[in-house]
């Protein structure tokens, strides 16, 4: 079994502000890097104790959140900004068999939801594909869904699991963080929190080697939505080739291959 690891900074327990853990210049952005670099590691040793042959980790936020000298020497790891055109990284991760998430946060717009976002926590009011409101897990498994990937588990804020969950019923969640607000939750400890990690990611493995997760896939043409906080971000947005402005703060892009569509 090969993994594909998503991560991300947001929905990691003790992380709870951008702007001093989340954002490269906040005070306590090294030592966030090390909570979930420590809760890959967790997720890890999780997977290989399921019999997994590979992990191939993805670090999902933006400034980049893995504290490399840290990280599982079982795992390799994607990682920089920009990143490279997906369909150069994608000739080394399409053939992995599943997908999970570390870290992770609600979409934009969830009142409890601890530092929710959806790609951009300064820009963007909200995706939408084919009408429906959408978040990074949503992109994150339907990317993958189209190589017929799973995403098998997921770890990170409690609204973020029940997006998970509301998405792909089958899925296993660890709940390690259940925000108040988005700049306030309550964590559980950071030994708990890897504990839980490395015992539900097995699990979910185990689960699906039983019992295979089907790969999330919706039906084409799309069209996402793309809804920003300002005006002068929908006017960057409608210059860029493919997009149509909605209104005044808003942009679509359609078009019928969902890997093409869903990073727009
Ligand atoms: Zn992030």
């Amino acid at each position: 079994m090969k993994v594909i690891m998503g991560t991300d900074i947001e929905g990691v327990a003790g992380v709870v502000s951008f702007t001093d853990q989340a954002y490269p210049d906040g005070r306590y952005y090294d030592a966030a890097k090390k909570l979930l670099t420590a809760e890959i590691n967790a997720a890890a040793d999780g997977l290989l104790d399921a019999g997994a042959t590979e992990i191939m980790v993805f670090d999902g936020h933006g400034p980049g959140a893995v504290y490399f000298e840290d990280l599982h020497p079982e795992v390799k790891l994607i990682h920089g900004r920009p990143t490279s055109p997906l369909y150069v990284r994608d000739r080394f991760v399409k053939d992995f068999d599943v997908c999970v998430m570390i870290g992770q946060h609600a979409m934009a717009g969830i009142q409890t939801s601890n530092m929710n976002h959806t790609q951009s926590s300064r820009t963007i009011d909200y995706y939408k594909l084919n009408g429906k409101l959408i978040g990074e897990t949503a992109q994150f498994a339907l990317y993958h869904g189209d190589f017929d990937i799973p995403l098998i588990f997921l770890s990170g804020e409690a609204d973020a699991c029940d997006e998970a969950e509301a998405l792909i019923p089958e899925i296993t969640t660890a709940c390690v963080k259940q925000g108040l607000s988005r700049g306030s939750a309550i964590s559980i400890s950071a030994q708990k929190s890897r504990a839980l990690i490395r015992e539900k990611i097995a699990a979910a493995l185990q689960k699906h080697k039983k019992d295979p997760i089907p790969p999330l896939k919706w039906e084409a043409p799309y069209v996402l939505e793309k809804r920003f906080f300002h005006t002068h971000e929908a006017d960057a947005a409608e210059s860029m080739v493919g997009y149509e402005r909605i209104d005044s703060q808003t942009v679509q892009f359609k078009g019928d291959n969902i890997r093409e569509v869903i990073y727009r």
